[in-house]
């Protein structure tokens, strides 16, 4: 497996509120090295994640209480500067570059593909804040 795979001990923080997601998350980024933190809200995200100190999250952007894109802008204000991954189901043109254009760093899809989910996030969090 090349290098860029294997987690490394890396820790993903998952915002996402469908359990079955969360839970497909996290065992194929388990089953690749990565350490792993869900949060099921915006809210959860909010208290846990600035103690933290995530390598990379993935957010999912349509959430309970608050959306994802509020999220991030709530998370960067109290200081974290982690690379940041959308992650919705929304397939309209023009998303991507209006995610990115909201302080995302990269944007995955709906449904997730699993087969590239790890090396994703192994380039989110080389590539870093962009
Ligand atoms: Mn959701």
């Amino acid at each position: 497996m090349p290098e860029f795979e294997q987690g490394d001990g890396h820790l993903v923080a998952v915002v996402e509120d469908n359990e079955r997601n969360a839970r497909l998350v996290h065992d194929v980024l388990v089953a690749h090295g990565y350490r792993v933190t869900v949060y099921p809200t915006g809210r959860d995200a909010l208290s846990g994640i600035p103690g933290e100190r995530p390598d990379v999250v993935l957010l999912d952007v349509q959430l309970p209480d608050i959306d994802g894109i509020e999220v991030l802008e709530a998370l960067r204000r109290t200081g974290v500067d982690v690379p940041a991954v959308a992650v919705t189901a929304l397939a309209m043109a023009g998303d991507r570059e209006s995610l990115l254009a909201s302080g995302f760093d990269d944007y995955l899809a709906k449904p997730i593909e699993v087969g590239s989910l790890a090396a994703r996030v192994a380039s989110a969090i080389e590539n870093g804040r962009h």
